[in-house]
């Protein structure tokens, strides 16, 4: 006999009451009957001694063991094959028979079994005066006690009733307890309001009030429901009883002995009543009882509880789906950006490169406008000074008509030998003086002729003016006309470059005096004023008393190639006016009141208005 260590002492008792109930011959061993033993050997031999005794003496020849067993105990004895035959609980049973096989061949007909012969099931119990809780559903919240969770009429049945009404024992009430036994815990629990409901298995509470424990008028069962012939109050279906089950090994002629013996046995047997019940019927149905552990995921059923992804994809399946549109929605979402990203980054290149092109080309076409326009201004400007050549010319006879002169007088000194040191050196320093007066003649003249780059600076333009007229008052004392300066003191500097602004000035005065030619005016003369406009700007006026400007002239002053003198090659005033307006500035022509032209142009002061873009300005005309 195999017993676990929990159980030994009780075996122990057991074996010493002597249950060797009947007188075993030598040859066969006595029939083994496991008992389930759930409330200790004491209990398990009160209420089984006698059902086994009345085995023994049904077969003296064999007589009869019972096996007191706690659960892992029976379980192992089973597997052990150490007994021939188990009564143990309905739960235990269905456990058996889907582990090792064992098959019931009887169900014990409780004294209180109804017409179906099922006898198990649960009342939930509360205080009558709980008039809060009315339905199984309430049970949310609430505080519940039960006896064991193996319980099978004291927890497992009313638990599954808890499902089918929505409420999880172990996840929707506000506290689950077990009080283990005595049952009357769970009722004295109720009663004194430590908890909200109790559970037992049905009957227990009639079985109380008969002893007279409990005043079963205090206590109201919720969801109440009948079964025909069943008498006590009931909130759940009933399941069938203990059985008796033979293991696989039993002989079947064996197993077919006991039933009968079983059968036979009366329902006042003082078997019968020692364990509390009314004698044997035919095994009932257990499927119930599957289904039940089935849907509560215990017992044979234990697996299930083993969350599987399946599971969980099962009972979420919504959330999965929401989470895989969600998915598909951010996938589509992600090719599509990508996508458009592709495409606009191409065309990002496409333009970058057009970009790059045109750029390139317009740097190109800059380079040639500006060196086109570079090339004019040379050309105009030799042009100007070519006009003037036989004056510089006679400019420059002067100061060498004058060292001749020194040089002569010198050396007519020296001969005679007059020539007193200090004398000749006043003499010499005065041919130095001319020469350097020529060459600051010649110095100008190729300043004003050499090929350049536009360069702004802060320049004073009475300066520029003042170096126009060295290379032009000895074509006005030619031609007997008398320049006017009326240079404004306090001017401002302007940014410029101040030989163009110097060849503005020239082309003015050039052809101011052109226009005097000819013209009948007393006391000839050209005025070059400088001051400032309204707006601050530097202004320089250049008027004259000449021919004047005739109609087609006003209206073509300024046009390319416009020239109405026989040499002429139109191109001067054209030329003056993109000068002035890449310095940001403005030239324009009016009439001189009394007969005459006056041409200004402004010049805004340096810091006040830059000029922009001087160069592309310059060159986009
Ligand atoms: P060019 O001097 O080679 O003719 P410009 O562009 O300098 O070229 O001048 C264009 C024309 O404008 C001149 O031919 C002349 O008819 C007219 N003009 C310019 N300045 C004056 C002026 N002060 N008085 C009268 N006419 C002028």
């Amino acid at each position: 006999m195999r017993i676990i260590p929990r159980l030994k002492c009780l075996a122990l008792a057991g074996a010493l009451v002597g249950l060797w109930v009947g007188i075993a011959t030598a040859a066969e061993p006595p029939i083994r009957v496991g008992v389930l033993a759930y409330r200790g050997g004491d209990h398990a031999n009160a209420a089984w001694e006698p059902t086994v005794r009345y085995l023994a003496e049904r077969f003296p020849e064999r007589g009869a063991e019972m096996v007191p067993l706690d659960l892992p105990g029976m379980e192992a004895a089973v597997q052990a094959r150490t007994v021939d035959f188990v009564l143990t609980n309905t739960g235990n049973y269905v456990e058996l028979e889907a582990r090792h096989g064992v098959t019931r061949i009887a169900t014990l007909r409780s004294s209180r079994a109804g017409a179906s012969g099922a006898a198990i099931g649960s009342a939930l119990i509360v205080r009558a005066d709980r008039t809060d809780i009315r339905e199984v559903g309430d049970l949310k919240g609430r505080t519940v006690m039960a006896i064991d969770p193996d319980a099978f009429g004291g927890f497992q049945v009313a638990w599954g009733e808890m499902l089918k009404a929505g409420v999880d024992p172990y996840r929707d009430v506000k506290e689950l307890r077990f009080s283990g036994f005595p049952v009357d815990r769970v009722v004295f629990a109720v009663r004194d309001g430590t908890v909200d409901v109790g559970v037992l298995r049905a009957c227990v509470l009639e079985e109380l009030a008969a002893e007279g424990r409990v005043d079963s008028s205090q206590f109201r069962v919720l969801a109440p429901r009948t079964s025909p012939g069943f008498d006590c109050a009931l909130s759940t279906d009933l399941y069938p009883d203990w059985p008796l089950a033979r293991l696989a090994s039993t002989p079947e002629e064996l197993a077919k002995a006991v039933v009968v013996a079983l059968f036979q046995m009366p329902a006042d047997h003082p078997a019968a009543r020692g364990g509390g019940y009314d004698g044997w019927t035919v095994p009932l149905d257990y499927q119930p009882v599957h289904a039940l552990f089935r849907s509560l995921r215990i017992g044979p059923y234990r697996y299930l509880r083993e969350v599987s992804l399946v599971d969980i994809a099962r009972a979420h399946w919504e959330w999965l789906v929401v989470a895989a549109l969600a998915l598909l929605w951010w996938a589509i979402h992600s090719l599509r950006v990508e996508h458009l990203i592709k495409v606009r980054t191409a065309e990002l290149r496409s333009a970058n490169r057009d970009l790059v092109r045109e750029m390139a080309e317009r740097r190109r076409a800059e380079e040639t406008a500006r060196e086109r326009q570079k090339e004019m201004d040379h050309v105009a400007r030799l042009s100007i000074l070519g006009e003037m050549a036989s004056n510089l010319a006679h400019e420059l006879n002067q100061p060498l008509g004058a060292i001749a002169n020194y040089a002569r007088g010198c050396t007519r000194r020296l001969e005679m030998g007059t020539g007193e040191p200090a004398q000749l050196a006043e003499i010499t320093r005065a041919i130095a003086e001319q020469a350097e007066r020529a060459g600051q003649i010649i110095a100008r003249i190729r300043n004003f002729v050499r090929k350049r780059a536009s360069q702004l600076e802060p320049m004073d333009v009475n300066e520029a003016v003042r170096a126009a007229m060295s290379l032009c008052e000895s074509r006005a004392r030619g031609d007997g006309v008398a320049i006017v300066l009326t240079l404004a003191d306090d001017l401002p500097p302007v940014l410029a470059d101040t030989v163009q602004i110097e060849q503005v000035v020239l082309n003015l005065v050039v052809n101011a005096l052109d226009a005097l030619e000819g013209a009948q005016t007393g006391a000839p003369e050209v005025t070059v004023r400088t001051g400032r406009d309204e707006a601050g700007r530097v202004e320089v006026a250049v008027a004259d008393r000449g021919r004047g400007l005739t109609d087609e002239a006003r209206s073509r002053l300024f046009d390319p190639f416009f020239t109405t003198k026989p040499g002429g090659m139109g191109l001067g005033l054209s030329i003056c006016r993109t000068i002035v307006e890449a310095h940001g500035g403005h030239l324009w022509a009016t009439d001189n009141p009394g007969g005459g032209a006056v041409m200004r142009f402004v010049l805004p002061a340096a810091g006040k208005a830059q000029p922009v873009g001087n160069e592309e300005q310059h060159h986009a005309r």
